[in-house]
């Protein structure tokens, strides 16, 4: 790791610690040369692996873009698409695994979702959950009715 202040070639660490949420890794550094310190941060790439075979690096733009897709017309805001990535991206990484397969995205969508959006859901979940005829989305609308939480009064 070179220095930011002298582009000295090499730094000693005199601390390390994880964040909060454990996603990376803060190491306090010294400069043999200059002797000034800095701070460097390490994460871990979450990696997503496609069903071809090709692992690339989890996206949280992608995530929601695939999301708005499915919100087109719905009453979704920007902002709760953000704090749905972010919850999404939360979740999987909370599983600790470097690398998920795709479809693994895809089902920590659908509860977040579902939440935000039953109609929305209900594209997505055709989607992720490869539904082909009315009877899956039947089924699927008759799961959401019965699982979803009494109105007040009910
Ligand atoms: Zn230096």
């Amino acid at each position: 790791m070179h220095c930011p202040f002298c582009r000295h070639a090499d730094s000693r660490v005199i601390d390390s610690r994880s964040t909060e949420d454990g996603a990376a890794i803060r190491r306090r550094r010294t400069c043999p040369a200059c002797g000034r310190r800095f701070t460097t941060q390490e994460t871990v790439l979450l990696m997503v692996g496609k069903r071809s075979g090709v692992t690339e690096p989890f996206s949280r733009e992608k995530v929601i873009a695939g999301v708005r897709r499915a919100c087109q017309g719905r009453p979704v805001t920007e902002d709760a698409l953000a704090k749905l990535g972010q919850r999404v991206e939360e979740s999987i990484r909370a599983t600790g695994a470097a690398e998920i397969p795709a479809h693994e995205v895809g089902l920590a969508i659908l509860g977040p979702l579902r939440e935000l959006d039953e109609v929305a859901y209900l594209r997505f979940a055709s989607v992720y959950r490869s539904f082909e005829t009315l009877a899956d989305f039947e089924a699927e609308i008759e799961r959401l009715r019965k699982e979803r939480a009494p109105a007040p009064g009910d």
